[in-house]
């Protein structure tokens, strides 16, 4: 009580501060949120994805000050909204760990967390399924806001991830999480690199997705 009144929740959208019947999101964002709808995009090494919303105004907002404002708390409403959208599809069944697509050491050393790891954490606290480190990056990349383009994006990213702890990789249905799906470009090497490690399929959930006319220009700094 002494923290709801020191710290009083806000909705992680629009930062207004919520009343006591509502939780993690306002009466008017659970409404009108851009949420994602199912889409054609295929990636290559990727069976199924999803993403609670579209990238952009409020959303976008909300994912800056989790990645840039040390808003880490954002992880486990974010999870829970995770959580609920992969309930309403059939490819969870038959998941065996989820893992996360995960930042460079200077990256992590520099904001003191990991984005996608706490969202992949919080998840498998939700869903009740184990969560381990799977990828390593191994290499800082440019930013991918930086380039044009998915071709340029995609030799950024080659060879920037490698698989560890890969005893546990072969034969699993594996739940990639990460922030937001631009081009795919990051989420389908870090795909790629798991079934070469002998994983038998690779599921992908996100917070967002951007939608293909902002594609280019949203900036994907990780
Ligand atoms: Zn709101």
């Amino acid at each position: 009580m002494l923290l709801r009144f020191l710290f009083p929740p806000k909705c992680i959208l629009c930062h207004k501060l919520l009343t006591d019947e509502e939780t993690d999101l306002c009466h008017k964002c659970r409404e009108d949120m851009p949420v994602a709808k199912r889409e054609k995009r295929t990636f290559e090494f990727i069976a199924h994805w999803c993403a609670i919303w579209y990238y952009k105004d409020s959303v976008r907002d909300s994912i800056w000050r989790y990645k840039f404002g040390n808003l880490r708390c954002y992880a486990e409403p974010y999870a829970r909204l995770l959580a609920m959208k992969l309930l309403d599809t059939s490819f969870l069944d038959g998941i065996d760990v989820i893992t996360w697509a995960p930042v460079s050491f200077l990256r992590r050393f520099n904001r003191g967390y990991d984005q996608a790891e706490l969202i992949a954490v919080a998840l498998g606290k939700e869903l009740g399924i184990p969560v381990k480190r799977l990828l390593k990056k191994q290499r800082h990349t440019r930013a991918q806001s930086t380039l044009n383009g998915a071709s340029e994006r995609k030799a950024n990213i080659q060879g920037a991830y490698r698989a560890i702890n890969i005893a546990d990789i072969p034969g699993k249905n594996i739940l990639l999480v990460d922030d937001v799906l631009t081009t795919g470009a990051t989420s389908n090497e870090c795909a790629r690199i798991l079934k070469t490690a002998g994983a038998e399929s690779i599921c992908l959930a996100t917070v967002a997705v951007t939608t293909h006319s902002n594609q280019t220009k949203q900036n994907e700094r990780r």
